[in-house]
């Protein structure tokens, strides 16, 4: 008899497991659709040639009426003629060439070949570039006809490209786009390669390495820094570009040895006029690194005649300086402090959720109050569906702080295991208010059913809604359909605040009336608590609709 009751038992405990699972499963594929079906619409944006490409495409392949899909490793896409057969191919540079930057942003290129994949024409579609110098390029045939009679396949081998006079940085940027397109790397590198000993010995005469930013001699000893402003991210413009600068710090890092110019894009005129300045007057030279960073503009490295680019690498020194000085960030011990208390939160409210305690009424608005102080007020720490929809799209928890980590993972992990909705029920801070608004008044309202089972079907649409917009790719500020936002910012947009002030009136006269007819999140979490081990009707729907929604994202 007792061996019966204990299978019956793991029975039991096993269907549950198996329902608790299949809800989450659900919740894991409904995620997983959602970031499929962004990667997929940022992918065909990528690659997107709409009729502006096809217009442009004419010019070299006139019979043209359509464009095909991508095709093959190259992602090419067929010109098709009014018959359907291909007079050529077309490919646009953008997404490889969005890392190359000219003077002022990326370009994107319209490549355009005939049948035998050989280039016919090329042309500018779209640039971020100073607009001046991108209509030089425009008008230079030079220039755009650089490529033509190339076969595709030679496209990834940059060579010495053809580049403008007056525009070489956007001219060059565009050569390096249609080289990083068809798979050439480092592209978006201006200052390829490494510090040479030579350039080193010039200020350490017996360096043997650069290890880092350390120059070293042959017996280990550490000589001084040597700092590298395009291997810091620093880039300070002059007339056309910025400058890779060198800066020597003697050994104990408080003066300078020297600056010299290892590279730049700016005017080829004044380059050697400053590289030599800076190599033979050594305006640097004995400076300590609080006179360069209290220097005055123009004020060290005197160039006559080449202002800009001098006065641009003064600006570029001090950066580096400043960057290579500044202490390390440190994390306020506050923040520690905050996490701690935060995960001390949702562990109390676990411990009562899931405990003896939960029907003691009294503990339970004591613990509210703290909700509402501690997890709304002070943290602002809520889990609802703006984090949900942008995680998912995004694919990946990198980024969110470890307290709402452990908040999500308890608000939809415990309810869907235990069947408790412990979330809800003690630790979100706005259905804390609510349950604190419901006690100012004794006399409580209750709706009539036919009423209340309509409106309990609005929280359901609006989640249905929320997810449709999102697998539409519609920028919705998703934030703004939940109240949540309140807490953690304050009163900044106006339908967040709305939701939050008409839901705390109504719970004072309808208990949680927020969370009965308006939450989204609260009802995914419903779902997953009820009726622990039983299949329902919900699950059955539910089931249908993620495995319609899988299917479409998969197939569309
Ligand atoms: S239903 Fe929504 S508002 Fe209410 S407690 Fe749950 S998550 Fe919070």
């Amino acid at each position: 008899m007792k061996t019966r009751g204990t299978a019956a038992n793991a029975g039991r405990r096993g269907k549950r497991l198996l329902i608790a699972g299949y809800r989450l499963a659900l919740l894991a594929l409904a995620f997983f659709s959602l970031h499929t079906a962004t990667q997929r619409r940022e992918a065909r944006k990528d690659s997107a040639l709409g009729e502006e490409a096809l217009a442009a495409a004419k010019a070299f392949a006139p019979t043209a009426v359509k464009l095909g899909a991508p095709d093959g490793d190259d992602r090419v896409s067929p010109l098709l003629d009014a018959r359907g057969a291909t007079v050529g191919w077309v490919a646009q540079t953008s997404p490889e060439s969005r890392a190359v930057t000219g003077y002022a942003g990326p370009s994107n290129l319209l490549l355009v070949f005939d049948a035998a994949r050989r280039v016919a024409g090329a042309t500018i579609l779209q640039s971020a570039d100073t607009a001046g110098h991108v209509a030089k390029v425009a008008e230079s045939t030079r220039f755009l006809g650089q490529w033509t009679g190339k076969p595709l396949a030679s496209l990834g081998s940059p060579g010495e490209a053809e580049i403008v006079s007056g525009a070489s940085l956007t001219s060059e940027a565009m050569a390096r786009g249609v080289a990083a397109r068809f798979g050439a790397t480092g592209m978006d590198q201006w200052f390829p390669g490494e510090v040479r000993i030579e350039e080193l010995r010039e200020w350490f005469p017996s360096a043997t390495a650069l290890v880092g930013t350390e120059a070293h001699d042959a017996g280990g000893t550490r000589l001084g820094s040597v700092l590298r402003s395009s291997r810091m991210g620093v880039a300070v413009r002059g007339f056309q570009g910025a400058s890779d600068v060198l800066v020597a710090l003697d050994a104990d890092g408080k003066k300078l040895i020297g600056v010299a110019l290892k590279g730049s894009r700016d005017n080829e005129p004044y380059v050697p006029d400053v590289r030599d300045g800076l190599r033979f007057d050594l305006p640097y030279a004995g400076l300590t690194v609080d006179e360069v960073m209290g220097s005055e503009s123009g004020a060290v490295v005197m160039v006559s005649g080449a202002s800009r680019t001098a006065e641009s690498v003064e600006e570029t020194v001090k950066e580096m300086l400043r960057r290579h000085f500044a202490p390390p960030p440190v994390a306020p011990p506050w923040l520690d402090l905050r996490s701690g208390i935060a995960l001390a939160w949702i562990a109390a409210g676990l411990g009562i959720g899931l405990g003896p305690w939960r029907g003691k009424k009294q503990v339970r608005t004591i613990f509210a109050a703290v909700s509402v102080a501690v997890g709304g007020l002070w943290l602002g720490l809520m889990t609802g569906q703006d984090q949900w929809i942008k995680g998912a799209m995004r694919g990946t928890l990198c980024g969110t702080a470890l307290p709402l980590l452990a908040l999500s993972a308890a608000a939809l992990l415990v309810p869907a295991i235990s069947g408790k909705n412990v979330y809800c029920a003690q630790l979100c801070p706005h259905g804390a208010a609510q349950q604190l608004a419901g006690q100012l008044r004794t006399r409580r309202l209750a709706l009539p059913p036919r009423l209340h089972r309509a409106l309990a079907g609005l929280p359901w649409l609006t989640l249905g809604l929320l997810w449709l917009l999102a697998f539409l790719g519609l920028a919705f500020p998703f934030a703004h359909a939940e109240p949540f936002e309140v807490w953690s910012a304050g009163l900044v947009a106006l339908a967040p605040v709305l939701i939050f002030a008409s839901g705390m009136i109504a719970a004072v006269f309808l208990p949680q009336a927020y969370c009965h007819y308006g939450c989204p999140t609260g009802a995914v979490l419903k779902f997953l608590a009820s009726s622990p081990g039983r299949w329902t009707r919900r699950d059955a729907i539910a089931g249908a609709v993620v495995a319609l929604t899988g299917c479409v994202t998969y197939f569309a």
